[in-house]
Formats: structure tokens, sequence, C-alpha cells
């Protein structure tokens, strides 16, 4: 199995000639001529995560959706001077690709994703972005913000379909098209995860050398490659600008990668079952979870653990990282905190001395 980002949609990156109608145009017209509604998705947060659910959707109820591009300096800088200045480096991104989308669609999609859990929570500012935004840049075209929450308005399939239909009829009036957008959106959704997560059987191959889960890193002569699990939010290690290129600068180091989004979700779950507490923090599950199972199993050779700087959870998942590794310091563990000011330069020589001293660590252990 090979899973990369190439793998994210094909829908058109924000285009300044695209979107050449006022949004006074009505949408009666837009639809029968030959110019569609745009809606424009910012590439950041949850957009990893949902992308080809959302897309889908909007695409199969006749939408043209806008991406906005790929994080750059000019996200980055315009995300910086508009978003409030405690926020995470993650939402400070996501505010500069909203701004990156502002005058080229109609519509853009911020939705207030809470949870799809019955005791367990995304992350807070998942819910409050979209007014956040509204009220603070009110020259921003139509937010689309359907609100969905299982762990805290008890939401389930009804909420599902009440938000499917409020959108569908923005883009059309016929609710067989609006029901087919759906079905296809949760399919497509569906294999997608089913692409991106392993199984269990997968991940014991993966062990065992028997396959690949990654890009098959880049050796230079005949070493043996290193075995790292690469543990951080989706949407930073697999955006190569905020992330510094990271996951394939470890390839091209000749690493044998799994990241903590693609582990099953049965060995997550497992893990949780052993804490003391109920880890509430949704995505967070993902990422302890992934460090508790590689530091019991000691299948891997080390650990590498990006911590997203102001973000609340991962400051505590980062403590309890921190604290497990002291515990069972057999598997070496690299902690990574990332934000505007990380430099290319001083992360490649971390990323060095750390694997310098997991190679050695290897080499004795095969000498013993
Ligand atoms: S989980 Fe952390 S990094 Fe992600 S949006 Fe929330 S505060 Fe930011």
């Amino acid at each position: 199995m090979l899973t990369s980002e190439t793998e994210i949609p094909k829908a058109k990156e924000s285009d300044p000639k695209i979107g050449n109608f006022t949004k006074s145009t009505p949408a009666s017209k837009i639809q029968r001529g030959k110019l569609k509604i745009t809606v424009g998705i910012p590439r950041a947060l949850l957009f990893y995560k949902f992308y080809s659910l959302w897309t889908t959707f909007f695409e199969e109820l006749g939408a043209q959706v806008i991406l906005s591009p790929k994080t750059n300096k000019k996200i980055k800088t315009t995300g910086i001077s508009c978003a409030p200045d405690e926020d995470c480096y993650s939402t400070k991104l996501y505010y500069g690709h909203t701004m990156a989308l502002k005058d080229k669609v109609d519509y853009i999609f911020i939705p207030r994703f809470q949870s799809e859990h019955k005791t367990n929570i995304g992350c807070p500012k998942f819910i409050g972005l979209a007014e956040a935004m509204r009220s603070m840049h009110p020259d921003l075209p139509p937010i689309i913000m359907p609100t969905y929450s299982k762990a805290k308005l008890g939401h389930g399939k009804w909420r599902i379909v009440q938000i499917v239909f409020s959108i569908g009829r923005m883009f059309t009036k016929n609710p067989f098209k609006i029901i087919r957008a759906a079905i296809r959106a949760f399919r497509s959704h569906k294999l997608w995860k089913q692409k991106k997560i392993l199984s269990p059987k997968e991940l014991a191959d993966w062990k065992q050398d028997k396959i690949f889960v990654n890009h098959p890193p880049d050796l230079k002569d005949n070493s043996i490659p290193l075995k790292i699990a690469l543990v951080g939010h989706s949407y930073m290690i697999n955006d190569p600008y905020a992330s510094l290129n990271i996951k394939q600068q470890l390839i091209d180091a000749g690493v044998n990668l799994i990241t903590s989004e693609q582990m099953p979700r049965e060995i997550i779950e497992e893990q949780m079952e052993k804490l003391d507490f109920n880890m509430y923090f949704d995505y967070e599950r993902e990422l302890l979870g992934t460090v508790m199972h590689f530091l019991e199993d000691r299948s891997i050779d080390g650990i590498i653990h990006i911590i997203i700087f102001s973000c609340g959870p991962d400051s505590i998942v980062g403590e309890m990282v921190s604290q497990f590794s002291k515990r069972n310091p057999i598997i070496p563990v690299l902690q990574l905190t990332f934000d505007e000011l990380t430099g290319e330069t001083g992360l490649r020589t971390r990323l060095e001395a750390f694997m310098d001293m997991v190679n050695r660590k290897k080499k004795r252990k095969r000498s013993a």
C-alpha cells in the first residue's frame, strides 16, 4: 500500500479567472447557463480528514469546488496578520487559506464540526472558526457553516439528513440529486479512509517488512532502513510547507515511515483503554495511542512527535508522551514544536542528530 499527499483531490485550486460573476448573480441564472456556483474550501485543518466527503458532495450537487492553493509564504504571512495572536499555528494558516479564497468564490465552506463521537470531542477551534472568521472579516463571501456535534448536542443521522438537505437546496431543487450527492460523498469518504488507515493485518505486514505503507525509503547503499513513526496532526504532517517537508526529509534520509493517521483504530482504542482517564480530545487519541503502542511493542527504531505551538490539546499529549518515554526509554522519542518561526536548517540538524543516535542504537542492538 502506498499513500501520499498526491491523493488530495483533483478539484481546482483558486484561480483569479474563476468566479467571474458577482455575488448578486441569481443562482437560477447560473445553473441555467454555463456558469457553476463556486464553493471555496480552505486547504487546512479538517480538510485533511474530510476533503473527499466535502468535495464529492459539492461537485455532485453541481457546484465547482475551488481549493485554496497549497500553503505558501503568502498564505502564512496573511494568516499571521489576520488571525488572533493567541491562536495555534495551524489555525493561523487556516485564516491565510480562507483569505486566499476571499474574492474568488461565491461561498466558503467552514463547517462547525465538533465531534463524531458520543463522548470525545475535536478541538473547540473547529466549532468557533466560522463565527470568528465572519465577525473579524465581514467582507468574506457567505459562509456555509453547518453545525454537527454528537458529544455536546447529541447529533446523529437525522442531523446529517438536515444538513445534507439544507446545503443541497442551495444548489438544486431536485431531492434525488441531493440524496445521490450525499450517498456518493459518504461512499467516497469511506473508501478514502479504507485506503488511508491500515488494517491490523497491514500493520503486522509492515512490521515484518512485507510491505511499505509510504513511499519506500531512498537508500543510498545497502543499509537497512530505520523504522520511524511520525506522530502529529494530519493537517501538519500532510502539509509540506507547514511541516517543512518533514515526511520527504525522512524518506530521503532512508526512513521506512508510518504516520499516526495510518494506525488501525482498533489499536488506538486498545491503548486508550489502558489510561485511567478518558482522553476526550478525539484527534489526540490517535497521537497518544500511536506512541503508546510503539513504546510497548518496540517494533520500530524511533518516534518523532510533532507538537503545534500554542495548541492546548497538544501540550497535554506532549507532556504525556514525554512521561511515557521516560518510563520506557528503549525507543527514542524526538519531540519537535512547530510554529511560524521554525526553520528548515534547524529542523534538519535535529533530525540528523536523532537519526545518528537511532542508527547507533540499532547497530549496538544488532551486534549484542
Ligand atoms: S487541535 Fe491544536 S493544532 Fe489543532 S486546531 Fe486545535 S489548537 Fe490548533
